[in-house]
């Protein structure tokens, strides 16, 4: 009780800040972003847990290899940045962006890779950290390129996979989440670009 309580004001130097009404507070179970509103569908301590058994499967699985984890941006930063804690191998990072032009919620066939942050990656174990893999576009062309270096192998692991849409030739190896074909945000994910900083996942509310 004595260690709980030490943690308990260590964690809050300034208790009355707790005490006010926050007109910042986000984690309701219904947001806006833009014009829609999203219903909370994946909570915070769910992803902890599917990430945790992420990075304890890779781990095991590269057995003490060294690993190049490339992340892919933007969607990616929060998934690769609570993986790569729990990873305990010998590991590089670098960055790759990726963009795919049309429509804000579904995804349009022209995918170009605009920024790689420059490692090669020649005989090296990669293992791709998505965000989440739709129609698995994206994720096939950033696999045609990171192949063009000739890497000792390649994964991909994804938060999100939504099988009945991905039509690429490339399976993810790990995943946390199966959905099906919804429209998700937060904990990276945007809606044009708000949405990426919540900590739960939501998806858009359509009644
Ligand atoms: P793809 O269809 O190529 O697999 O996915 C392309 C990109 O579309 C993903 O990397 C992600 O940025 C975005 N995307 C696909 N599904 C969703 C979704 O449900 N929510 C959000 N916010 N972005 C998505
Ligand atoms: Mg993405």
């Amino acid at each position: 009780m004595k260690t709980h309580s030490i943690f308990l004001s260590a964690q809050r130097p300034f208790p009355e800040a707790h005490t006010k009404p926050n007109a910042m507070t986000i984690d309701t179970s219904v947001i806006q972003l833009h014009d829609k509103q999203f219903k909370k569908l994946v909570t915070r301590d769910q992803i902890a847990h599917a990430v945790r058994r992420l990075a304890a499967q890779i781990t095991q699985d590269y057995n003490g290899n060294e690993v190049v984890f490339v992340v892919v941006l933007k969607g990616s930063f929060l998934f690769a940045a609570d993986l790569l804690r729990e990873v305990t191998l010998p590991c590089t990072v670098e960055f790759i962006r990726a963009e795919s032009y049309g429509a804000l919620m579904h995804s349009s066939g022209t995918v170009s890779i605009t920024h790689y942050t420059g490692q090669d990656l020649a005989g090296k174990h990669v293992v791709i950290l998505e965000d989440i893999v739709d129609t698995g576009l994206t994720v096939r062309r950033i696999v045609t390129h990171l192949q063009n270096m000739n890497p000792m192998s390649l994964a991909i692991a994804t938060l999100f996979f939504k099988p009945d849409v991905c039509r690429g030739t490339v399976e993810p190896k790990y995943v946390g989440f199966e959905i099906s074909p919804l429209f998700i945000v937060g904990y990276g994910l945007d809606y044009n670009e708000l949405g990426r900083n919540l900590a739960d996942v939501y998806v858009l509310h359509t009644s």
